[in-house]
């Protein structure tokens, strides 16, 4: 009896075996799949948390300018570093966002684009980690600063008023001018609010009335050496050593002397005179010899 219960044993024995290793290796098989199937969904929350948040930097650039931009209008306040300032902003604003992996973006900086001045360049480096799935990417995004408000003529000028489209200066242009040769010409002048970039290229084509009485109407901005760009705008400064624009400022009233030229980055910077330009009969614009060439107006 004992011999048969040995016998048995060693035959259980022999079928549990089998059965044993081939259950761990089905578990192993098991878990394999699983990891394999973890890694991708890491691999996929990591890659689509990176798309996420390159996506919401230039929305969230393009709302915190807006903001700055209110901010010296309503304030008549400027920024010592405007750069600097989005730039804390922007962070600020990313840091908000939420992911399922473990997300960093750094915003590295926010600068005027070299070669378009109606675009701010926003460099970030973001990286995301998941399990053991890491992904790194340097973002360099424009962000259009069409349809943003000018905040320059308020850094200068108070009071003034804006109804959305244009600027109206009443007394205040006058005043800042003081002491200026015939500064009381710009008596009720009017200047853009939103910064649209001008359609009409070349420029010279401004030199046909139609055109430049259509360019001012619209309040139209135009690429400028001389002009501040949009973030040294933010600063209160009408030139700037970057690539930048300019715009018209009419004069409110009709006048045959000369005046200070009728450009923002001169009336609020380099102060030189201009001669008069008598487009039709309520509107004129006083203009230098380099400005009159630029827009066609002598060749
Ligand atoms: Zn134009
Ligand atoms: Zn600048």
């Amino acid at each position: 009896m004992e011999d048969e219960g040995y016998v048995i044993n060693g035959t259980v024995l022999l079928i549990i075996i089998p059965i044993f290793i081939l259950f761990l290796s089905t578990l192993r098989v098991l878990y394999y799949e699983n990891k394999a199937n973890c890694n991708s969904i890491s691999s996929e929350n990591v890659m689509s948390a990176v798309k996420d948040v390159e996506r919401n930097i230039p929305v969230i650039t393009l709302d915190v300018l807006n903001d700055s931009a209110y901010e010296v209008i309503e304030r008549n306040a400027t920024f010592v570093n405007s750069s600097e300032y989005l730039k804390e902003k922007v962070q600020e604003r990313v840091n908000l966002l939420n992911y399922n992996c473990d997300l960093n973006c750094t915003i590295k900086s926010i600068t005027p684009y070299e070669k378009d001045p109606f675009y701010i360049e926003v460099n970030a480096t973001i990286t995301a980690k998941k399990d053991n799935i890491k992904h790194e990417e340097n973002s360099s995004q424009l962000v259009s600063i069409e349809g943003l408000p000018d905040p320059l003529p308020f850094t200068k000028c108070n009071p003034i008023s804006h109804n959305l489209t244009h600027i109206q200066y009443h007394h205040a242009l006058v005043v800042y001018l003081n002491g200026v040769e015939n500064g009381t010409f710009y008596e009720n002048a009017t200047s853009p609010f939103i910064i649209k970039k001008c359609p009409y290229e070349p420029y010279e084509s401004h030199g046909s009335t139609p055109l430049l009485l259509d360019c001012i109407q619209n309040g139209y901005y135009h690429e400028s050496n001389d002009g501040a760009c949009y973030l040294c705008r933010l600063e209160g400064k009408a030139t700037c050593p970057h690539q930048g624009i300019e715009t018209f400022i009419i004069p409110g009233i009709l006048n045959n002397g000369s005046s200070i030229a009728s450009i923002d980055h001169v009336i609020f910077g380099d102060l030189y005179e201009g001669s008069p330009f008598i487009i039709n009969s309520t509107t004129l614009l006083f203009l230098d010899e380099s400005h009159q060439r630029k827009y066609g107006i002598i060749k």
